[in-house]
């Protein structure tokens, strides 16, 4: 009797669990950052999402030798796959929409502050306005699948990779019959349908001046939550913070009143763009933007403004001790 108990409650706890959804979880580490993938599938879905991450990692990388941007860089023009001209096209129309506060050919700037490499420095002015020239998205030409820049011009899609590389997780979850899924590029999330019990997704939104911290929750379906923050990259000389995110005008780190952006839209290579571009608005330009082109931002500034977009509003959690401003009333 005692066995027969034994074999109907485990037949009764396989069939739970075969009915139960079955989530699978990775981490790994390309493009720089640690990445992760939760999704309600199997580890195959995952394995294909690694695999498409590097694929995709040897096209765009900047510092990789036979990358697609390497060798636009290395001799002025190179034919190129059709996710890195995809991803240029994307580039530019954004740097036209905000008016070349993001600039994939900000390069030069990227180089000569010495942010590829472990040896970062504070240029002379002289080296800086010697750069700037070098610097316009105008200049970038698209013929076919051949794209070609200006003398001494360079590109860089650090901007914008990680948010293309997360929409491609997506079609790729979603070509493979998943529905819910996380997905964490270094801070870029993700978050695809609702979680497997039906709630949207929560994404904490770190606090950019205690990364223990979060200052708040947000709550999405089928959303991008993308954040640039000079907190994420930095060096520091003489007290004086010098963040990663340059404004292509001035060839120097942005300080513009924001430390830090985040964009939450249906596309993340956009919302990627965007977010590094409202960085370099700063606070004034950076709201009227999000209200003009009606963009879901939530606004960190230097002096402790905590600013979300009205629809936004109730899908934002504050925590405990921060104050939100609606972006209508900072308008
Ligand atoms: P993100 O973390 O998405 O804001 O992107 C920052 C990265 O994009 C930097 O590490 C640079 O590689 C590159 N970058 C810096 N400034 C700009 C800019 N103004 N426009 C486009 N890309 C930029
Ligand atoms: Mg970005």
């Amino acid at each position: 009797m005692k066995k027969l108990t034994v074999i109907i409650v485990a037949a009764f706890a396989m069939l739970l669990s075969s009915c139960a959804p079955q989530t699978a979880s990775t981490s790994f580490f390309a493009m720089d950052t640690v990445m992760s993938v939760t999704a309600v599938g199997s580890n195959d879905d995952l394995q294909a999402c690694i695999q498409e991450v590097l694929r995709l990692e040897n096209l765009f990388t900047v510092t990789k030798k036979d990358s697609d941007i390497a060798r636009i860089n290395a001799s002025g023009t190179a034919t190129v796959s059709a996710d890195t001209l995809l991803l240029i096209n994307t580039a530019k129309a954004l740097s036209a929409k905000t008016e070349g506060a993001f600039d994939i050919s900000v390069y030069p700037a990227v180089k000569l502050w010495g942010f590829t490499s472990d040896e970062k420095h504070i240029p002379t002015a002289e080296q800086i306005s010697a750069m700037l020239p070098f610097i316009g998205y105008e200049k970038i030409k698209v013929d076919g699948n051949a794209v070609s820049v200006g003398e001494n011009m360079a590109l860089d899609l650090g901007g914008i990779a990680k948010g293309y590389c997360s929409d491609r997780i997506v079609q790729i979850l979603t070509e493979r019959g998943v529905t819910s899924a996380i997905i964490s590029l270094g801070g870029n999330v993700y978050a695809l349908g609702t979680k497997p019990n039906g709630e949207p997704w929560t994404v904490a939104i770190q606090d950019p001046n205690d990364r223990s911290k979060a200052i708040g929750n947000i709550n999405v379906i089928d959303k991008a939550v993308i954040t640039s923050g000079g907190y994420n990259r930095f060096f520091e000389i003489d007290g004086r913070e010098y963040c990663h995110i340059l404004d292509p005008a001035t060839g120097k780190p942005a300080e513009n009143g924001l430390i830090s952006v985040t964009v939450v839209g249906n596309n993340g290579a956009e919302a990627d763009a965007l977010s590094t571009a409202l960085y370099v608005m700063g606070t004034d330009k950076a709201v009227r933007f999000a209200v003009d082109e009606e963009l879901d931002v939530i606004l960190v500034t230097e002096d402790g403004r905590l600013i979300i977009s009205d629809s936004l509003f109730d899908s934002f959690e504050a925590s405990d001790g921060y104050e939100i401003e609606r972006i209508s009333e900072a308008a």
